[in-house]
């Protein structure tokens, strides 16, 4: 997933007794486990439900295990029945717990027989917490309604009943009835010429861990990328998008070079529409993508390397709880920082590593002692709150580390074999470590100690000998920067007519954090940056401008927060606003109206910044 997420989340105390192997789920693979799901469901848009049934390949661990336990999330449970090896049903008894508001309800089935598959009807529930439902207003054609999942971390549990943790693999296949004219879509192999009949089937025979189900149905047309790609988007989008996506070949082709092949099939990318929580999900097979980065130029084409490289680091290796995501996120910012220089050049790179390393030297000293480990105590930590920068930005940082020390090719020998050799399983921090000290540090001595490789992951902050990338074009910027807010260059006097969007970004990132009105004023003038249609550059420049009072910008800052779904894009610009009891007036005043338009966790991180503001 791409969140970069600049917020400092609540922590999540979990009771003692909840540590399991993964404090996030009720399920008890000791007991029994998940292999296959086989899903049959239908989408009913105007109850914003789907509903349908479950069935749950089992195998059982424990002989004496008398139940199965599963996670749900505000999931309406119509029936539980076993089946036999022969297909005979036969009703189970089930007890639906109280909810709790961070794992949802654990469900127990009792099975002392121990059915080869248990089969569960059930329905969702219009707020379910990984579905998004858009009337046709909230699209961009108008045309049909559109939904989609987002499951990652743990809201998988909030469309289907099953064993929702990371460590826990299943291979699935699903019938989904829709609409008539309505493309339905999965983390699965999909089918770019299906008649649009309302009667769609997938199938994902690799084994996936339950936050990589997904699920998209709407107005949805399709434009080929290249032999194995192709970009899925509302009609009116797809165009634009098979234009900034046109590099996918290129990009998988430099991945599999690096690490070895693609072992998904097809990669296709589904754009959604302006209100997705997020920049992408890595749902297998069919990448879900932000429209914010269609910017015309490709310079946001890095989200397509990071979620492509997830196919290799998340989906093929997986991190075996939420408290082991650097994992798939620290890794996969690594190798998407290796597939852009391979295929735009160093140069860009080296840009986007120091944006991440110097957004993160910014925003950790302002977190939680344990929040700042790569591996943090998980008693902390709530499973959604796991996708810190810490997660990705310190993560990335020590592998170009690794990298560092240990030169290049030694270090992609190791990368490329720890692919191979942990594929298809889902894995702790702990045999990583076990992995990299016996097969990097043991056979290449005297180039780092493992102290340090273990104070990266177990320690607080950054440290001290981190390697930093160089980049001549942004050294410049910083003496740019220097100048006009020293009065010794004039906004109109930047050298800014070529810079791409890591130039703005970066300029924007260390401006003071609440400049001079006059300077921000100044710059608008010279480069008319509100009302821009770069949401990476319009919520920089909004954040600053807000800070500095210059309530000009006030209107376009709401239109953009209206706009734009993407939590990383949008909640800066309401923190901006909740700064002074005015902007806190106008920012609620702007939520009230833009609320029904976002993902039910966009409207959650919100609510949460507008409560904290209100009480202060
Ligand atoms: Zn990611």
């Amino acid at each position: 997933m791409r969140v970069i997420p600049a917020l400092a989340l609540g922590a999540l105390v979990l009771p003692l007794s909840a540590l399991a192997a993964d404090p996030h789920s009720y399920a008890q693979p000791g007991q029994v486990r998940v292999t296959h799901l086989d899903l049959e469901l239908a989408v009913d848009f105007p109850h914003k439900a789907l509903e349908g049934q479950a069935t749950l390949t089992l195998d059982w661990k424990n002989p004496k295990a008398p139940s199965l336990v599963l996670d749900t999330r505000d999931l309406k449970i119509a029936k539980v029945e076993g089946l036999d090896a022969a297909g005979r049903a036969t009703a189970l008894k089930f007890a639906l717990a109280p909810r709790d508001k961070e794992l949802g309800s654990k469900l127990t089935i009792q099975a002392p027989r121990h059915p080869a598959k248990v089969r569960i009807a059930y329905a969702t529930v219009p707020a379910a917490s990984g579905l998004q439902w858009l009337t046709p207003a909230q699209t961009a054609d108008k045309k049909l309604p559109f939904m989609f999942s987002q499951s990652e971390s743990i809201h998988a549990r909030s469309w289907v009943p099953l064993q929702d943790s990371p460590a826990i693999r299943f291979t699935y296949s699903a019938h989904v009835t829709a609409p008539k004219d309505v493309r339905v879509v999965m983390s699965a192999l999909n089918d770019a010429r299906h008649p649009l009949d309302g009667d769609f089937r997938f199938d994902q025979p690799h084994p996936i861990p339950s936050y990589l189900l997904a699920i998209a149905a709407g107005d949805i047309a399709v434009k080929e990328t290249g032999p194995r790609s192709a970009v899925y988007a509302e009609p009116s989008v797809a165009g634009k998008a098979a234009h900034e996506f046109e590099d996918t070949e290129k990009l998988i082709e430099a991945t599999e070079k690096l690490y070895g092949p693609y072992a998904w099939g097809r990669y296709d990318i589904l754009v959604l529409p302006p209100s997705f929580p997020y920049g992408g999900m890595e749902n297998p097979n069919m990448t879900f993508a932000t429209p914010t980065v269609l910017v015309g130029d490709k310079s946001l084409v890095s989200l397509v390397s990071h979620e492509l490289a997830h196919s290799w680091s998340g989906n093929l290796v997986t991190a075996a709880s939420w408290r082991d995501i650097w994992l798939n996120e620290g890794f996969t910012t690594y190798v998407q920082g290796r597939i852009t220089e391979a295929v735009y050049g160093k140069v860009l790179a080296d840009e986007e590593a120091l944006l991440s390393a110097r957004a993160l030297q910014k925003s950790i000293g302002q977190m939680p002692a344990n929040s700042q480990k790569l591996a943090p105590d998980p008693r902390g930590v709530g499973a959604d709150d796991s996708l810190s920068d810490v997660a990705y930005d310190k993560g990335s940082w020590f592998l170009r580390t690794l990298e560092q020390r240990f030169g290049r090719e030694t270090f992609d020998t190791w990368l490329k074999a720890y692919f191979h050799r942990h594929a298809f399983t889902s894995i702790t921090t702990e045999q990583m470590l076990d992995d990299m000290k016996a097969n990097l540090f043991d056979t290449h001595p005297g180039k780092m100690d493992w102290a340090q490789a273990k104070a990266w992951v177990y320690q607080s902050g950054i440290p001290a000998d981190a390697p930093l990338p160089t980049s001549a074009r942004f050294d410049a910027i910083d003496k740019e920067r220097a100048a006009f807010l020293a009065g010794t260059l004039d906004a109109s006097e930047l050298d800014a007519k070529g810079w791409n969007t890591q130039e703005w970004m970066y300029f924007l990132d260390r401006l003071p954090d609440a400049p001079p009105l006059s300077k921000m004023r100044q710059l608008d003038a010279a480069w008319h940056l509100t009302g821009t249609p770069n949401a990476e550059i319009g919520m920089r420049w909004y954040s600053h401008a807000i800070a500095a009072g210059d309530k000009a910008v006030w209107e376009d800052a709401r239109e953009h927060m209206t706009r734009i779904g993407r939590m990383y894009l949008t909640l800066p610009v309401y923190k901006a606003f909740a700064a002074t009891p005015e902007g806190l007036a106008y920012a609620k005043a702007a939520y009230a109206r833009a609320k029904d338009g976002y993902h039910p966790m966009t409207q959650g991180a919100i609510e949460s910044i507008l409560a904290k503001a209100s009480s202060k």
